[in-house]
This record gives structure tokens, sequence and C-alpha cells, in this order.
């Protein structure tokens, strides 16, 4: 399997590198497909704060399959706010208009049966795709500790479902097995990875942006996302999904072309610092705690909890409920919630 890992080190620069890139994936796509760009809409952010695929990336894709006489269309389903809202916010909007590309919310659920887990509710708009263009971001998260091209995948689950999942996984290794069901149902035609500028630290949302000055492409997502994790010296034992990858024996041999080097990442401070506690009970894991100086209480996380666990009105939460999955502090727009250590009995 072949992935690519090119330096790039500007976004100007970048149109021209990942349209050779994807040169020789022409031959993937057929006159008239139907083909979805589900880049990362986390959420409505300013393209700087590097929490969504930055808009050349998508430009450079949809000149790529310009030539290709595709039906193109692009979507996500955001954890907050809209994928309107989401493109607006952070610029696509604008090449999506340009190009006169529809944009799509990821609504109309269709259940799919998963390796694992059964029933998971995948948009219609994903299903009904002929081809799909996965544009991940790269960055670090609270739960997962990394987020890249598997992950992604996770856009396509509607609304509400998503976080529905966590509360049905309970566990960080199950909630790997949900993730990893997903991507083998969207299963993209091609993986593109923007991690020009990242994030470190307390991602998905409200962690550090970082330059890594890479784009990477491969069809296989689980190759992709392992050669990054080893290039930035973090052990897939310490990733959720690479873990329950490795464990199922779907990370396929992989060539690295480019010339990317690689580089050093903050994990976040929920990453477990040992393979041996990364199954440790609840009672020492990192709790969300809601910071009351910064919190405009504006109920997003109040809504978003799977747990039912947090009451904005006094600023509360309840621990007995809570499953740790860290939604509230992905979603807070205003990095109000910390994320402290707390003994329990
Ligand atoms: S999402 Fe953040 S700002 Fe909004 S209510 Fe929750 S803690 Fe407060
Ligand atoms: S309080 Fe936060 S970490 Fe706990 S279950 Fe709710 S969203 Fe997840």
């Amino acid at each position: 399997m072949d992935v690519y890992l090119n330096k790039c080190d500007d976004y100007e620069k970048s149109v021209e590198k990942l349209i050779k890139i994807l040169e020789p994936y022409k031959n993937k796509f057929e006159k008239g497909d139907k083909v979805l760009l589900k880049p990362n809409l986390l959420s409505p952010k300013e393209v700087e704060k590097a929490v969504t695929t930055h808009p050349k990336i998508v430009e450079a894709v949809i000149l790529f399959l310009l030539d290709l006489d595709v039906e193109i269309y692009l979507g996500d389903s955001p954890a907050t706010g809209s994928a309107l809202q989401a493109v607006k916010a952070n610029g696509i909007y604008d090449v999506c208009q340009k190009y006169n590309i529809p944009i799509v919310e990821l609504d109309e659920p269709i259940e799919v049966d998963g390796e694992n887990y059964k029933k998971i509710k995948i948009s219609k708009k994903v299903l009904d795709a002929d081809k799909i263009i996965n544009i991940a971001k790269l960055k670090t998260h609270s739960q997962m500790i990394l987020t890249m091209a598997i992950k992604n995948t996770f856009g396509c689950v509607v609304g509400k479902e998503k976080p529905a999942w966590h509360l049905r996984a309970k566990t960080n290794t199950n909630f790997a097995k949900v993730i990893i069901d997903i991507h083998n149902i969207v299963k993209p035609t091609i993986n593109i990875l923007d991690g020009i500028e990242g994030m470190e630290g307390n991602g998905p949302a409200n962690g550090k942006q970082k330059h890594f000055g890479v784009i990477g492409v491969s069809e296989n997502a689980y190759a992709l996302d392992h050669a990054v994790a080893e290039k930035l010296n973090v052990k897939e034992k310490y990733v959720y999904i690479l873990k329950e990858s490795m464990k199922k024996q779907i990370i396929p041999e992989y060539k690295i072309h480019g010339d990317w080097e690689g580089g050093k990442i903050k994990l976040p401070i929920t990453a477990p610092i040992f393979e041996t506690f990364t199954n440790l009970s609840r009672a020492i894991q990192r709790v969300p705690q809601i910071n009351v100086d910064k919190c405009i209480s504006c109920r997003i996380c109040e809504n978003s909890c799977p747990a039912e666990a947090i009451t904005i009105d006094n600023h509360s939460i309840d621990y007995s409920k809570c499953i740790r999955c860290y939604v509230c502090h992905e979603v807070c727009p205003e990095d109000a919630i910390d994320l402290k250590r707390k003994i329990f009995k």
C-alpha cells in the first residue's frame, strides 16, 4: 500500500502539490460518478484556528476532480452547528461557490450494521455516493488521543447519533471499535490528511495550533494514520483507534513516499502515560470541570453530553453519570471545560 507524506509548509503551494500527488488515483473514478468530499468540519471555526480542513486543500481536490467529469458534492455532520455554518466560517463556502459545488448536511439516517456494532445511522448522502474522498485534519483528540483519516469518517453518522455512540460504547476501546466499524462502512476511495497546520495538546477544538508541514494521501486510512503516528513518534499502543486496528490486523503493509521527515507532537493531558495505564479504572481518569469564569452558559455542552451529566444552571457535572468522553470539552466554544485529575473513592 502506498502512503504519500509530502512536506508542504504553505497552503498557497499546497494546491499544485496535492493535485500532483493525486495524479495516480485518476483511474479510480468513472465518468458520472457521484463523489462526496468529506472534510473535517467539526464546528464553525475560522480557518486560522486549524480546527477544520483548510479550503485550499479542498480546492485542490475539486480541481483534481474537475477534469474527470464527475458529480461533486461536499458535506459533513458537525459536532456543533451545521455544515453550512462551518464552511462559511472557514472559507470552504467560497471555494464551493467558485466551482459550483453543492454543500449538503449529512442527515437522512439509514441504519447500517458494522462488524462490532449494529444499526449505525449513516447519512443517506454518504451511502448514495459512488466514491468518497475523505479530507481529514491532523489533530490531537482528548478522548482518542489523535484524530486523522480513520476518525474523520465518524462525521458520516447523523447529528445527535454521534454523542449517543459515546454512551453506547462507554469505554475508549469500544469507541475505537465503533469508529473502525463506521470507517469500514464509509470506505473512502482516497484519504487525504491536511497536516500543514494542525493541532496539539487538548484537541480537537481547544488545543494549540501546530505547524506539521505535511500533506498525507493514501487509499488506505489505516496505513496513512499509522505512518503519520510513527513519523510523529507516537506509538500505536497509545492511540486507541490504531491499537484496535493492530489487534484486528487491518493495517496493511505500506510504503512511504515523499519528503516529510516527521516531527513531534504534544499529546493531550488525557493520554495514557504508560501502556499498562491505558485501561486504568475511571477512578483516576481526568474529568471535565466547568470553568465558571470562562463559561457563557450557551448550554452547548449540556445539550451534547451523551450521559446528561451536565447542569449549566449551577455549573455542575454529575461524575457518577459522566463517561469521560470529553465531548463537552470538544464542543465548548469558549474553552471553558478544564480536564482535571480527580481521585474518586
Ligand atoms: S459549552 Fe462551554 S461556554 Fe457553553 S455552557 Fe458549556 S462550558 Fe459554558
Ligand atoms: S460531562 Fe463531558 S465527559 Fe462527561 S459524559 Fe458528559 S460530555 Fe462526556
